[in-house]
């Protein structure tokens, strides 16, 4: 069997040793433009966030069985096209008792929060340049503060517990879920919720239903002065529209850790833009499952799901 390591940056030496049971491994950095070629030349490819495999990758030459990514969104797979193709993806999602233990999107999502709310990137640049100036950086604490949690799935559960350690307040807005840990409120509707809370944190999957469900509607009914947070998609937001609520003082900030179009991105970006020159809006580079532990637990829970697949047959 031929594996392809298609992100093999600082991929864990561990699950590595798991796979070379099944074969040949490639660890070779992937160019998008070389899928379509790696596809009909190995039998697995082992992609991150960096790569996507579309309808337009597959071919008759196409040989790949196993297209394997230790993620939980999979909005970078064409799953229809792949499911056609006959190629099996494998992947986090549904992995529910083992992802409870991968909190890395979550401390990162209260990281943003607290970066933002004591405007600790501009304080760190300002040292930068010479100036110890803490009048320039009063900020706003999170305690006694109401947060809402929207999406309250396995990264809205953690981040509701890191909350209510916090002493915030926490109301959480879930249509699918009926029974939230002791000290969060459940509400049964989103309007409820967003004329209550100071800051906004969401954590719902993309898919048709959510896809620009933060929309014009979502940013005018929230308060004057809201934070908000993403960590989830950026095509689960109306981009232009959250500009215009930083802009207008409605959002007194926001931080994202994913952005529309990731594959595209350009330093043209209007987020990008309005972020150089305003210290209110933190951008990072899809960065919230980045950490050297959980990457390494989920790369080498990947490789036995692998192995366990392919015992199957
Ligand atoms: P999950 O499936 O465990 O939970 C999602 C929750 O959202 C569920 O409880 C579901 O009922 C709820 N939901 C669905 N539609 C909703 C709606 N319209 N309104 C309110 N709630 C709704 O997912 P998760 O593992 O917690 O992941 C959450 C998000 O984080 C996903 O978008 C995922 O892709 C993203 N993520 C990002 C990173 C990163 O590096 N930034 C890492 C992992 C996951």
């Amino acid at each position: 069997m031929n594996i392809l390591i298609a992100e093999p940056k600082n991929f864990s030496v561990k699950a590595l040793e798991r796979l070379s049971a099944l074969g040949q491994i490639t660890c070779r950095a992937t160019d998008q433009k070389m899928i379509r070629q790696a596809l009909s030349e190995y039998d697995v490819i082992w992609v991150r966030l960096g790569l996507t495999v579309r309808a337009t990758d597959i071919s008759a030459s196409t040989r790949c069985r196993y297209i394997i990514t230790a993620t939980t969104g999979l909005n970078h797979l064409d799953l229809d096209a792949l499911n056609m193709a006959g190629i099996e993806v494998l992947s986090l999602q549904g992995h529910t008792a083992f992802l409870e233990s991968i909190t890395a999107t979550a401390e990162h999502t209260i990281g943003l929060l607290l970066a933002l709310l004591r405007n600790i990137p501009a304080a760190h640049k300002s040292v930068l340049q010479g100036q110890w100036d803490r009048d320039l950086f009063k900020g706003h604490e999170v305690s006694s503060k109401t947060i809402g949690i929207i999406g309250y799935g396995r990264l809205g559960k953690i981040v509701a517990f890191y909350c209510t350690a916090l002493r915030m307040r926490v109301l959480i807005y879930d249509p699918y879920v009926s029974k939230v840990a002791e000290g969060c409120n459940l509400l049964q509707s989103l309007d409820e919720l967003l004329d209550s809370v100071d800051y906004i944190t969401i954590h719902v999957p993309l898919n048709e239903e959510t896809e620009g469900f933060f929309d014009d509607r979502f940013f005018s009914m929230i308060r004057q002065g809201t934070y908000f947070i993403n960590t989830s998609r950026g095509e689960l937001i109306d981009e232009a529209v959250l500009l215009s609520a930083l802009e207008s003082g409605r959002l007194a900030g926001a931080a994202l850790d994913v952005i529309c179009s990731e594959e595209f991105f350009s330093w043209k970006n209007p987020l990008v833009r309005y972020a150089e020159k305003h210290d209110n809006l933190l951008l990072t580079p899809h960065i919230g499952g980045c950490t050297w532990e959980s990457m390494s637990k989920c790369e080498v829970f990947m490789a036995e799901m692998l192995l366990r697949r392919l015992a199957k047959q």
